[in-house]
């Protein structure tokens, strides 16, 4: 029988390759068991080393998901991502990093190269809904996630997708309904997270008819509460038909270090 308090190891993901999608914007291709990675996704807390340990001290999962970390120093940092794409069948998991500079998991990122690993310490879903209009809104760092979010959504889907990147050259293909009018927000020189681009595209958007609608916004968390006041108030928009979350904090990590 197993004892209460058991744990389990978590899954361990292999760097097979990587890629620079855009000049900010690193894709690393994983690799892993099957379940490992159907497991990894959509949304995804990654356990993420130090760069160049060989050998990291990776937490534990209890049987209520906790993480249970090792004592002592240990160097492993949890954030959050989006797996863009999983093939369970090929074994591989996509992951794109925003190289914003700072921070474990942008620096992990940046020196990635096949052979290095990173851990998985459990999975979310990405918090959208079905509906016959959609508004997306984010900045690059929900960028995987808005991909997916269209190229799942029926070919009748009606809508508008923001995405606020530097510039046209941080632009990327995505797939995507042809009634959902996807728009470029370049930010320029202006630092990310700190203008009001994407809170103005917003507040510059008429409220379609009807209720079968539903918002999706992901960006920096000051900028997500902004365009989620006004969705709330001049949209009315109820729990049900708005997900809106801070993908990351201007001048602050995300998560402990663990
Ligand atoms: C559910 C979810 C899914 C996410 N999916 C993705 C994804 O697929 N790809 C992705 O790149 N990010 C994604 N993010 C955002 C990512 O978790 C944060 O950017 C996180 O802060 C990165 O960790 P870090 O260790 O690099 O930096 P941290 O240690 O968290 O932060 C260090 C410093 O960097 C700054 N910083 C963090 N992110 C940015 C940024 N994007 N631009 C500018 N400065 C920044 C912080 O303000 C802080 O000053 C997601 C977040 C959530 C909650």
């Amino acid at each position: 029988m197993t004892a209460p308090d058991a744990t389990r190891p978590v899954d361990v993901l292999t760097v097979v390759s990587v890629a620079g999608v855009t000049p900010t914007v690193r894709r690393v291709v994983l690799s892993g068991t099957a379940e490992a990675v159907a497991a990894a996704g959509p949304t995804v807390n990654l356990l993420v080393p130090e760069v160049g340990d060989p050998a990291p001290r990776w937490p534990a999962v209890a049987r209520d998901g906790r993480i249970v970390w090792p004592q002592g120093r240990h160097g492993v940092s949890l954030r959050s991502y989006t797996a863009r794409r999983q093939d369970p069948a090929r074994g591989e998991v996509e992951i794109d990093f925003v190289l914003h500079g700072d921070g474990p998991a942008a620096t992990w990122a940046a020196a990635a190269v096949p052979g290095a690993l990173l851990g998985v310490a459990g999975a979310g879903p990405l918090g959208d809904r079905p509906a016959g209009w959609l508004l997306l809104a984010g900045d690059e760092t929900a960028l995987p996630a808005i991909g997916r979010i269209l190229a799942a959504a029926p070919a009748g889907t009606r809508g508008v997708a923001l995405v606020e990147v530097a510039g046209a050259d941080e632009e990327q293909a995505l797939v995507h309904p042809a009634g959902v009018d996807v728009r470029w927000l370049h930010r320029g020189a202006s630092p990310p997270g700190e203008g009001t681009l994407l809170v103005d595209a917003v507040a510059a958007l008429e409220r379609p008819e009807g209720e079968d609608l539903f918002a999706w916004v992901a960006a920096e968390s000051a900028t997500v509460r902004a365009v989620r006041a006004d969705l709330r108030g001049r949209w009315g928009l109820g729990r049900a038909q708005h997900h809106a979350i801070g993908y990351w904090r201007r001048g602050r990590a995300m998560a402990p270090a663990g």
